[in-house]
C-alpha cells in the first residue's frame, strides 16, 4: 500500500490546503517523504457530514457484521506487513520488537472488541415487564438498551503510533459501540497513520459500510483539532496526550452550544510504594525491575513509574544503590519528537534545580539527536507533601523521583498528597506488610484507576477487567477507561422504551431476543 500524503475523507483521498509538514525521523533529524498538508475546517466539515450520514446505518449493523468488520481491520493491518513496521520505526525511533508487539496488541484489541460486540452485554438490556394489575397504579412495560452517542473524534497519541492511534483503543471502542470515527492523526507519524487509515478504509469497503464510518484528517497547530471538537455533528472526543492539550479540548467541548464529553488521558506519575518487608526480602531485585520499567521506550509510557516512595532504612538505601547503578548503566535512547525531548530535558532541569531535590543518577548520554538520558532524583516526604504539584508533576520520559519517608505515617501522607493517577503499585510481602498495605489501599483506591502488587505499572493488559483511567489529571473522566473492553461504555448512552409495541422495539429488548443478548428481567 502506498503512502501519498493525502487525508482520507470517507473513500476520497484529499490533499490538505493548510500548513505543510513532514514526518521527521527523530533518530537522524531527517525529513521523511511524502509531504503532508493540513486539513481546514471545511475538510473537517466534510468528514463530519459523512460521519453523520453513516451513523444511522452503521449503528444498526447486526452484531455479526460489525464484529466481522472489526476483525477485517485487524487483517488489513497485518496485510500491511513490514511496510507498516518500517515506516513506524522511521517516524518514532521505536525499535522493531516494540512496534511488532504493539501491532499485535492493536489487532488483538480489535478482535477482543469484536467478541464483545457478539457477546452483547454492552447493550445493557433491561426489561421491566408491564404489571397491568398492580395497585394502586398499573406499571408500564419499560425496556432499556444502550445506543451509540454519535460520531466520535479521536486524537491519535504520539507515544503509541499503533495501539493508541488511528486504529487504537479509542477507535476500536467507538466503532464497536456503533459510532463513526474521525481521527486526527498525530503529526509526528502521518505515514504510519495513513497506512493504518487505508487499512480501515479497505475494511469499510469490504463490508459494504457507508464511507463516512471512518475518516482521517491531519494538521499541525491547534486549528484542525479545535474545528473537530467544536463541530456540531461530533458528539464525543477520545484523546491521549499532554495535560495542556487535554484541558484545551475539554474547554472547547464545554463551551459549545451543545457541550460534549471529552475522554482525555493526560498525565500520571504512577507511584510505586516500597513496603518494608518487601525491601528486606528483595531490594536489589525490586530495583532491577523498576529500572527496566523506567527506561523502556525511553520512559515515554503513560504508566511510567515516575515516583518511588519508601521508608528510610538500610534496605531503602540498598534499593537506591541498586537503582542508581541501573540508571547510570542505562544507555541513551531516541525520543519520539524533538518537542517531547525538549520537554523532557526542561522537566528534568526544573526538578534538578529545586533546592529540595537531589540528583541520584543520570543515565548514559549521547550526542545523537533527541536522546533521552535517564534521571533518578530524590527528595524527602516533607518536601513532597509541602509541594506535591511541583514535585509530583509528570516529566514525560525516563525520569523518576524517590521520596524518602521517615516512617509509615509519612508514607500515608505522601499517598494522600498525590494527584489522580492511572496506576499505583505496591511492592509487598503478603503476611508481613499487611497493616501498612491495609492503610494504603483505601487511600490509593481514591487516587488511581489500577492498583497492582509486586509488578511494575508499564505493560497494560488489554482485557475485560482493565482500567486505564483514574481521577484528574490522569484523565478527564474517572468513570471510564481507555484500555480494555469497558472503554466501549464511553461512547454509549441509555435509552428507555415505554410501552412500545414489540414490532418497533430494538432487537436487544424484543420479546424473542433475536440477537440472544444477556438481559436483566423483572416480571
Ligand atoms: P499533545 O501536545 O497533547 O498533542 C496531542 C494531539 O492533540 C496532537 O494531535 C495535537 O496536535 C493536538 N492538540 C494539542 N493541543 C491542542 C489544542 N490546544 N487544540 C487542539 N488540538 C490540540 O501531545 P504530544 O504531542 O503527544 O506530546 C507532547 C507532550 O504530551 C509530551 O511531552 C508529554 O508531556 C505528553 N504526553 C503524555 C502522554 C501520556 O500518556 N500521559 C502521552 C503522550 C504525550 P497539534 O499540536 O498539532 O494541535
Amino acid at each position: 500500500m502506498q503512502i501519498t500524503g493525502a487525508m482520507l475523507i470517507g473513500q476520497a483521498d484529499v490533499t490538505g490546503t493548510e500548513a505543510a509538514f513532514q514526518a521527521i525521523d527523530p533518530a537522524t533529524g531527517a525529513a521523511l517523504d511524502p509531504g503532508y498538508a493540513g486539513g481546514s475546517p471545511a475538510h473537517v466539515d466534510t468528514a463530519a457530514q459523512l460521519a453523520d450520514a453513516a451513523f444511522a446505518s452503521y449503528r444498526s449493523t447486526p452484531p455479526a457484521q460489525r464484529a466481522a468488520f472489526l476483525r477485517e481491520i485487524g487483517s488489513q493491518i497485518m496485510a500491511l506487513g513490514d511496510t507498516l513496521i518500517e515506516r513506524a520505526m522511521a517516524e518514532t525511533g521505536l525499535p522493531r520488537a516494540r512496534l511488532e508487539g504493539e501491532r499485535g496488541r492493536t489487532v488483538n484489541q480489535l478482535n477482543l472488541f469484536a467478541s464483545v460486540v457478539e457477546a452483547g452485554g454492552w447493550h445493557g438490556a433491561r426489561i421491566d415487564h408491564a404489571q397491568p394489575e398492580r395497585k394502586p397504579m398499573p406499571r408500564s412495560d419499560i425496556r432499556l438498551r444502550y445506543i451509540p452517542i454519535g460520531p466520535v473524534a479521536v486524537f491519535g497519541a504520539s507515544n503509541f503510533p499503533l495501539a493508541f492511534s488511528v486504529a487504537g483503543g479509542d477507535t476500536a471502542s467507538a466503532l464497536a459501540a456503533g459510532a463513526p470515527v474521525i481521527v486526527k492523526g498525530h503529526p509526528a507519524h502521518p505515514g504510519t497513520s495513513e497506512l493504518v487509515g487505508r487499512a480501515i478504509r479497505a475494511a469499510v469497503q469490504a463490508h459494504g459500510l457507508h464511507e463516512g464510518v471512518f475518516s482521517l484528517v491531519f494538521g499541525v497547530g491547534n486549528d484542525i483539532g479545535q474545528a473537530l471538537v467544536t463541530h456540531p455533528l461530533v458528539k464525543a472526543v477520545g484523546f491521549t496526550g499532554s495535560r495542556g492539550g487535554g484541558l484545551a479540548l475539554m474547554r472547547a467541548a464545554a463551551a459549545r452550544p451543545e457541550p460534549i464529553p471529552v475522554f482525555a488521558e493526560m498525565s500520571s506519575t504512577n507511584p510505586v510504594f516500597l513496603m518494608p518487608a518487601a525491601l528486606k526480602a528483595r531490594a536489589a531485585a525490586i530495583a532491577g525491575g523498576f529500572v527496566a520499567s523506567l527506561v523502556g521506550s525511553a520512559g515515554q509510557l503513560c504508566t511510567n513509574p515516575g515516583l518511588v516512595i519508601g521508608i528510610a532504612s538500610p534496605e531503602l538505601d540498598a534499593f537506591v544503590a541498586a537503582a542508581r547503578e541501573g540508571v547510570a548503566g542505562s544507555g541513551a535512547s531516541t525520543m519520539l519528537t524533538a518537542g517531547i525531548h525538549q520537554a523532557y530535558e526542561d522537566g528534568v532541569r526544573r526538578l534538578s534545580g529545586l533546592s529540595q531535590v537531589e540528583v541520584l543518577a543520570r543515565g548514559g548520554r549521547s550526542d545523537a539527536p533527541n536522546q533521552c538520558q535517564a534521571a533518578l532524583l530524590a527528595c524527602t516526604a516533607e518536601a513532597f507533601v509541602r509541594d506535591p504539584q511541583s514535585l509530583g508533576h509528570e516529566v514525560f520520559g525516563a525520569s523518576s523521583l524517590v521520596v524518602r519517608c521517615a516512617d509509615e505515617a509519612q508514607m500515608l501522607d505522601v499517598a494522600r498528597a498525590l494527584e489522580g493517577q492511572l496506576t499505583a503499585t505496591l511492592q509487598l510481602e503478603a503476611g508481613q506488610d499487611d497493616a501498612l498495605v491495609s492503610a494504603l489501599l483505601p487511600i490509593l483506591e481514591l487516587k488511581a484507576g489500577r492498583i497492582l502488587a509486586n509488578g511494575y505499572p508499564t505493560g497494560v493488559e488489554v482485557c475485560h477487567a482493565m482500567v486505564h483511567g483514574g481521577p484528574f489529571p490522569a484523565t478527564s473522566d474517572a468513570r471510564s477507561t481507555s484500555v480494555g473492553t469497558l472503554a466501549i461504555q464511553r461512547f454509549l448512552r441509555p435509552v428507555a422504551y415505554q410501552d412500545i409495541p414489540d414490532s418497533h422495539q430494538p432487537e436487544p429488548v424484543q420479546a424473542g431476543n433475536p440477537w440472544n443478548v444477556p438481559r436483566m428481567e423483572n416480571r
